[in-house]
């Protein structure tokens, strides 16, 4: 579903992304690990296309993203077609990035809306069903600041999947909240991740939930993949001496 061919991000003379090939099938969960800066991050606002590769392709669902394929050749993609690839991607950020002036309700049904063009009784029907799944269907009418951090990220999740995302992308979900705050919001993730076929690609240090729902883990550093496989290969036997280092101190 995700494919990036030796896709290079650099910021000035600091190469993040190096030649990187790698993809995600679909309807697996697929966790980024690797210390900071490593560029795992940089993957995933690429995917947004916040930021563009500077060489390489990426691909979703068997479009490129920031190119198209005129003819044979490959050009730079304009606005629309990279917008209609994007829609298939869901993200949930660190920061909950709610909507402060609106209320619960309506920061799930915005996008759909404006966005998928779905009347506002069909959005509507649909949020209070995906509040119910994220254990948040009496906080319709509340707004973003009356909740709590764990509260706010789960509407966060409400949102993306309301968009009706063919994969999500989750980027340290949990490292702004309270510790109290964290089983929550994991725990939803883990029912998302258990019961539907989304895909997922995750950033995370919580290292207990990615060997719950990763299928497969990518060891990062430097900008590139140095080991992948599933969880129980790499958190009890790894191969690579970095990868060893690395868990030896977020374990
Ligand atoms: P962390 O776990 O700390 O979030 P990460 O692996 O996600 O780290 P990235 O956020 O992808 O790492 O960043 C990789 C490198 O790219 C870092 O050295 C960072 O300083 C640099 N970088 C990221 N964004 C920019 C930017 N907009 N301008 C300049 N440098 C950037």
């Amino acid at each position: 579903l995700i494919r990036f061919d030796q896709v290079t991000k650099r910021f000035g003379s600091n190469t993040v992304l190096d030649n990187l090939d790698f993809s995600v099938s679909s309807g697996k969960h697929v966790t980024l690990i690797g210390p900071s800066g490593s560029g795992k991050t940089t993957i995933l606002r690429l995917l947004m296309t916040l930021i563009k590769p500077d060489e390489g392709t990426i691909k979703v669902d068997g479009d490129y993203l920031t190119h198209e394929d005129k003819g044979g050749a490959l050009v730079p993609a304009g606005e629309k077609h990279t917008r209609e690839v994007r829609k298939k991607i869901g993200m949930v950020f660190q920061q909950f990035n709610l909507f402060p002036n609106m209320r619960v309700l309506r920061n799930i049904t915005e996008a759909p809306v404006h966005v998928l063009g779905l009347n506002k009784d069909e959005a509507e029907t649909r949020a209070r069903e995906l509040l119910d799944l994220v254990g948040l269907g009496d906080k319709c009418d509340a707004y973003p600041t009356q909740l709590s951090g764990g509260q706010q990220q789960r509407v966060a999740i409400a949102r993306a999947l309301a968009m009706r995302p063919q994969v999500m992308l989750l980027d340290e979900v949990t490292s702004a909240l309270d510790p109290e705050l964290v089983a929550g919001v994991l725990d939803v993730l883990r029912d998302i991740a258990h019961t539907t076929d989304i895909t997922m690609l995750c950033v995370t240090h919580e290292m207990n939930f990615a060997r719950d729902i990763s299928d497969d883990v990518l060891m990062f550093d430097a900008g590139r993949v140095i080991e992948s496989g599933p969880p129980e290969k790499i958190f009890t036997e790894p191969e690579h001496e970095r990868t060893r280092e690395f868990l030896s101190a977020v374990l």
